[in-house]
């Protein structure tokens, strides 16, 4: 047995992997091919090593949450040191230096303060939820404890957080156990009708709000959605005047607007935060994913001194009572120093702005594949919707990007790149010179499978409504 079989063997015996069919790792002789599970030993920059030293190139900074490349030294280096001053307290009547100088710096950058913490995006989604009715219930209106998002939106997967989630897949099996928000039209501009732009579209969903916010503001506490890119269900994007129209109406209504940035956050689409193209500043701002830069689970909620000062009160139940174990652990907080701390020195944004644009014209075969439909990229993510009557596209995709050496996991016939903004687009053996050259292969081969099954029954190149499940 191989050190990668080995490792495989082992891990699929003692581990449930997330979001996985665990069956379809399972050998099926004469059946589909799932995508093989990748032991990886070692990690960096853009490149993750198996067992047997062959190398990978990260092409969706392992779900979406590397930004500088793995292992980078500064991070490493902050790591190390805090381990050597403090390893975590509790947050409920004790502070430490990494989490108040991040929450100062958060506040700074953003507008907002009161910084709350969680370790994952979900829980950040449930903090604000429950942050955001709770302060409407403070203010006397106890009646404003509904929400409303966007068709196909994503907010995470525990059981408050998939209220605003609308994606089949994650959530109807446990739809009994779910009190369902409300969802309106997304502003995704794949929905332009004949003549429309991008910002056509983002003015007729707002109108749908509109009117929606108009029927239900007194019951509703807030909006929330991804603004910029709905990645989960397919890297949906929009024009920023969607942005500027909803904080409108949720200034109009009095409805709370969320902005669950925790996959377009610290740079992602072209500025540090998503919103910041619009201009505009939300009630609540979720982070999760790359605050720390990739490098351990941290999520922070932060929101304005008018919802902080609705839970400033004498009486304990009226305080903000919700708090998870490793609350602004310190590492964590100070990994994500160590970020900030890298978007101050080395001027990413401009950076990235380069690695973009060169890495556009490397994929300049891809755009204009004849297959591929609505071209679309916004900062640091690259998307393409593939016309195949593959059924299992995504899967297929996934298992020829990786003999190849490259992780890419469409989603549903949705491929894209979220690629860390170490990728480097110079030069003939560089890693972007190989992710472009191979993500088109990877593309002709899974084309090349498409008379060896039935074709699937809808062949629409959406990747609304699909997943990333294996
Ligand atoms: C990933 C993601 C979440 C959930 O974060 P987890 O850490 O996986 O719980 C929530 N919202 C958005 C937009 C995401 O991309």
């Amino acid at each position: 047995m191989s050190l990668n079989d080995d490792w495989r063997a082992r891990s699929l015996r003692a581990v449930w992997h997330p979001c996985t069919q665990m069956k379809l790792h399972e050998g099926q002789p004469g059946g589909r091919p799932g995508l093989p599970l990748v032991p990886v030993v070692r990690a960096e920059g853009v490149w993750l090593h198996d067992a047997e030293g062959r190398r990978i190139l990260d092409g969706i900074s392992s779900w979406w949450v590397n930004l500088f490349g793995h292992n980078h030294p500064a991070l490493r280096e902050a790591l190390v040191d805090q381990l050597g001053r403090l390893d975590h307290v509790m947050l409920a009547g004790f502070t430490h230096p990494p989490v108040v100088e991040l929450s100062e710096r958060l506040g700074a950058l953003t507008g907002l303060g009161h910084a709350f913490y969680g370790s994952d995006g979900a829980s950040a989604t449930e903090i604000a939820l429950k942050m955001s009715a709770h302060a409407w219930r403070n203010q006397g209106e106890p009646d404003k404890t509904r929400f409303v998002g966007l068709a196909g939106g994503y907010h995470g997967e525990t059981v408050g957080a998939l209220a605003v989630t609308d994606l089949g897949i994650f959530r109807d099996a446990y739809a009994p156990l779910v009190r369902l928000a409300a969802t309106v039209d997304s502003p995704d501009a794949r929905g332009a009708r004949a003549g429309e732009s991008a910002a056509d579209v983002a003015e007729r969903a707002a109108a749908a709000l509109a009117v929606w916010l108009e029927a239900n503001h007194a019951q509703t506490a807030a909006v929330i959605l991804e603004p910029l890119v709905q990645c989960a269900s397919g890297m949906a994007m929009h024009d920023p005047v969607y942005l500027r129209r909803v904080r409108e109406l949720c200034d109009r209504w009095r409805v709370h607007l969320v902005l669950d940035e925790i996959a377009v956050g610290f740079g992602r689409t072209g500025t540090l935060f998503a919103h910041q193209q619009a201009g505009i500043r939300p009630d609540f701002l979720c982070l999760s994913k790359g605050l720390t830069g990739g490098m351990l689970p941290l999520s922070a909620v932060l929101t304005t001194d008018a919802v902080y000062r609705a839970f400033w009160d004498d009486e304990v139940a009226r305080g903000f009572l919700h708090s998870h174990s490793y609350t602004g652990n310190p590492l964590a907080c100070r990994a994500a120093l160590a970020v900030l701390d890298l978007f101050e020195r080395e001027a990413v944004l401009e950076r990235n702005r380069e690695t973009a644009a060169a890495l556009d014209a490397r994929l300049a075969p891809l755009h204009a594949h004849p297959r591929v439909r609505h071209a679309r990229r916004t900062g640091m993510i690259w998307a393409w919707d593939i016309d195949t009557t593959l059924p299992d596209f995504a899967r297929r995709y996934g298992r020829a990007a990786l003999e190849r050496g490259l992780l890419l996991r469409p989603i549903g016939r949705t491929l894209y790149l979220m690629p860390p903004y170490a990728i480097d687009p110079a030069g003939e053996d560089g890693s972007g010179a190989f992710l472009a050259r191979t993500a088109l292969e990877a593309l002709e081969a899974t084309l090349a499978q498409e008379g060896e099954v039935a074709p699937a029954p809808s062949a629409a190149p959406s990747g609304t409504g699909a997943i990333d499940a294996v």
